[in-house]
């Protein structure tokens, strides 16, 4: 089976020579282990930070060894109690064709409750951290209106809608293209949303936000921070979900220059991990899962086919270039 390594630590931007596809023998699973072929995996931007060898909260890739990310696969054999032949799963042995994985780091999915990639997206870590990112960590109200970064993407199109569904006053979003912003504001159902590649984000949030915010769910950093803290209400809430917009950079990043509002405004800012929110697993299915059914909540998926393609994908989705979430399909 093929798999992508990385072979050399990006400097800046990644490009494709930093990565190499390779080929390894597919063998057997060893004793309490199951051999799964991979049908979909997910790139994500967390992975540009385990490119750099730098201590963090998930260890660093290691040069010329597989990468690893979430994944769905189909047991083609199994040396573990559990798991037979055929079952569907989902597992941490992405970036590649075949994995053998520890039976304990496997999760059966169910491929007629949903299509297998939504548990990598919407039903999956994404959805997660969106679910428990807006609800727990920015303790979201009814009423509150909120303000979300990234918003096409993933996590963000996900917050936005869980805060209309629970009641917001106001969603707004930010997003990279005006494609993307009318996809906000025409199928996702946020009331306002702009393009922050048209305008200084603090006067296109000002516009937007006319009676401030009371929540900001920040997945990208920098001037959008910066232009919350002036937006945000008294007692407003800051979930610290990311910062994409640093995550190529080599040298700090000059905003945000006004924390010191954070005082007079009372704001409290916290940042965030989805590993530490596992308990809501089951609360956040069910909501989900339901408003998914009912189509109160819509989600779209950017496919690359093929493994050949994984760089690209992941390459793609830093650049801006997925809507929704991004999957390489190795199905067919
Ligand atoms: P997305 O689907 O949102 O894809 C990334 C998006 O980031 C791109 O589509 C692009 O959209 C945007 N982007 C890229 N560069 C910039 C930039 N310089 N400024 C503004 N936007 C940029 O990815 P996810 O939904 O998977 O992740 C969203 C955020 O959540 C990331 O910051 C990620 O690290 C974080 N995250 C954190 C977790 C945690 O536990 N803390 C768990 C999962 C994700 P555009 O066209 O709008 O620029």
């Amino acid at each position: 089976g093929r798999e992508w390594h990385l072979v050399r630590r990006p400097d800046g931007e990644p490009v494709p020579d930093d990565f190499a596809l390779r080929e390894r023998p597919v063998g057997q699973p060893s004793e309490g282990h199951v051999l799964v072929k991979n049908l979909y995996f997910s790139v994500d931007p967390y992975m540009r930070g385990r490119m750099d060898d730098v201590k963090s909260y998930t260890p660093p890739f290691q040069l010329d060894q597989p990468m690893a990310g979430g994944a769905v696969g189909q047991v083609v054999a199994s040396q573990a109690d559990g798991f037979s032949e055929g079952d569907y799963v989902l597992h941490f042995g992405g970036w590649r064709e075949y994995a053998s994985v520890p039976a304990k780091h496997l999760t059966k999915v169910d491929p007629d409750a949903a299509p297998l990639s939504a548990y990598l997206g919407v039903l999956g870590m994404t959805g997660l951290t969106a679910y428990s990112g807006l609800l727990r960590v920015a303790e979201f109200k009814e009423g509150d209106a909120v303000f979300v970064s990234g918003a096409a993407g993933a996590v963000g199109s996900e917050v936005g809608q869980i805060a209309r569904l629970k009641g917001a006053s106001r969603v707004i979003g930010s997003a990279g293209s005006d494609e993307k912003v009318k996809f906000l504001t025409e199928e996702l159902g946020f009331d306002a949303a702009f393009n922050y590649k048209n305008g200084p984000v603090a006067d296109q949030l000002r516009e937007a936000a006319p009676a401030g915010i009371d929540v900001y769910f920040d997945n990208v950093g920098g001037d959008h921070l910066e232009a919350a803290i002036s937006r945000l209400n008294t007692h407003g809430r800051i979930a610290v979900c990311g910062m994409i917009s640093q995550y190529n950079s080599t040298k700090p990043t000059s905003a945000p220059r006004n924390l010191a509002l954070l005082i007079g405004k009372r704001l409290r800012m916290e940042g965030m991990l989805v590993q530490d929110h596992a308990d809501l697993q089951g609360q956040f299915i069910e909501d989900v899962s339901r408003w998914v059914r009912s189509g109160d909540l819509k989600y779209r998926e950017t496919v690359v086919r093929g493994v050949d393609n994984g760089v690209e994908a992941f390459l793609g989705l830093m650049r801006g270039e997925n809507t929704g979430k991004m999957i390489v399909d190795l199905t067919d």
